[in-house]
């Protein structure tokens, strides 16, 4: 059987790797010129790194991983507002929360490509189908003809447009985020990690390897606004200056140049992944807010099912509808909680802060509990 993946991001890296565990013929195609991600984290719950193992990179992985200490949400004085224990989440899941740098994370998942024919620079325009094949044609004028087509291609996917229509544009969240990582000295911290919740604006940090932490700030805006005139830095140093130690000195530890700065969007959940030999993936099947910091994750619990369903028979058409039925539904629950819990962090009038923080604050340790168990507790 052979498959062509459209996009080498999270999802179409790990893809290839689990098809070609398979026994699957990959070929990669990807429209950037070099394979890169961004200088930001990326967190991956317990559900990611057991799939990362099954998919044979646990070890990989733990080399440029960092398991975290004990986090949670705070208010901006810090005071605690929701506890996430470590040593629960290792107990009931059997892994950590990790933070991975997002470009050693590529960089691991292309490593272990290696041998995959990846094509780079080549835009997917559209595919054909017919009952024995279906070929991808290029921007270029190259052509490719498999058993199957994997569109790993993101959250504006080519390859969703053309299954569904462009009736699902990605949607605006209400809400604008800057993330940056620095090396900064994190040892009088105990090494806590999460965010702080304060009126219409969230601060998250977590340390990374090599003596650097990951941060991360979210305000309500208007789509689109433009960076403002006196610089993406003193801009949040003005915003969220008198937050609780160590958000000044972390913002001031970083270099102007590398805060990156992405309107947050997510798309509607889908009601279909498949057509024929087309399976949808990662963000162009389920994109995400990145509220619950499950989006990758995701990808990753796709990655392996449609590796299984595609092991389990020879027929094209029912591996991807088994793949379909095994991811969608749950899948879509996420989109859904994250969109929600997003609106929640992002509330700005101060009695509905207020009533938030203490509905949070008082919200029974098994009702939570069960809570983060129904997103990170599931094994694929
Ligand atoms: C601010 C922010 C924070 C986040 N934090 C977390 C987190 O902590 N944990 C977590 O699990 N997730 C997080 N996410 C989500 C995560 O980044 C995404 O879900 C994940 O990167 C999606 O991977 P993907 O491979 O599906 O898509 P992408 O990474 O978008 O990759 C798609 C690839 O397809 C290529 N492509 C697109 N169109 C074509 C075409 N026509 N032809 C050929 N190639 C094409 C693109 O160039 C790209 O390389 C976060 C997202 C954001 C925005």
């Amino acid at each position: 059987m052979k498959a062509i993946i459209i996009g080498a991001g999270i999802g179409g890296l790990s893809t290839a790797i689990a098809l070609r565990n398979a026994g699957v013929e990959v070929v990669i195609y990807e429209q950037a010129s070099v394979i890169r991600e961004v200088g930001a984290g990326l967190s991956l719950w317990p559900n990611a790194t057991k799939a990362l193992e099954k998919l044979g990179l646990g070890a990989a992985l733990k080399q440029i991983s960092v398991p975290q200490a004990d986090g949670g949400i705070h208010d901006w004085h810090g005071k605690i507002i929701s506890a996430a224990s470590t040593e629960f989440i290792e107990r009931e899941f059997g892994a950590p929360v990790i933070i991975a740098h997002r470009a050693e994370l590529l960089a691991m998942l292309t490593e272990a490509a290696q041998g995959i024919p990846m094509h780079l620079g080549t835009r997917l325009k559209q595919y054909k189908q017919d009952g024995t094949s279906i070929t991808a044609i290029f921007e270029n004028g190259q052509r490719e003809t498999a058993d199957l087509l994997i569109g790993a291609d993101g959250i504006k996917s080519v390859v969703r447009n053309q299954m569904l229509g462009s009736l699902h544009p990605p949607r605006y969240a209400g809400y604008t985020a800057w993330r940056a990582i620095a090396k900064f000295d994190y040892s009088s911290n105990a090494d806590y990690w999460g965010e702080s919740w304060g009126r219409g604006a969230r601060f998250g940090l977590a340390p990374v390897s090599n003596g650097r932490v990951y941060w991360f700030a979210v305000l309500n805006a208007p789509e689109n606004t433009p960076t403002p005139p006196e610089g993406d830095k003193a801009y949040l140093l003005n915003q969220f200056g008198n937050w609780h130690h160590p958000i000044a000195d972390l913002i001031n530890a970083t270099h102007e140049s590398v805060i990156l700065h992405n309107d947050i969007y997510d798309v509607e959940p889908l009601t279909r992944w498949t057509d024929g030999r087309v399976a949808l993936l990662g963000d162009s099947a389920h994109a995400m807010t990145p509220n619950l910091g499950q989006g990758a994750c995701q990808a990753l619990e796709d990655a392996v099912a449609l590796g299984s369903a595609i092991q389990s028979t020879s027929d094209v058409g029912l591996a991807l509808a088994n793949y379909q039925t095994k991811r969608m539904a749950r899948a879509n629950v996420i989109v859904n909680q994250s969109r929600r819990i997003g609106q929640v962090g992002q509330l700005s009038n101060p009695i509905a802060c207020w009533l938030r923080d203490n509905l949070f604050r008082n919200l029974p340790t098994g009702m939570r509990n069960q809570q983060i168990a129904n997103v990170v507790g599931h094994e694929i």
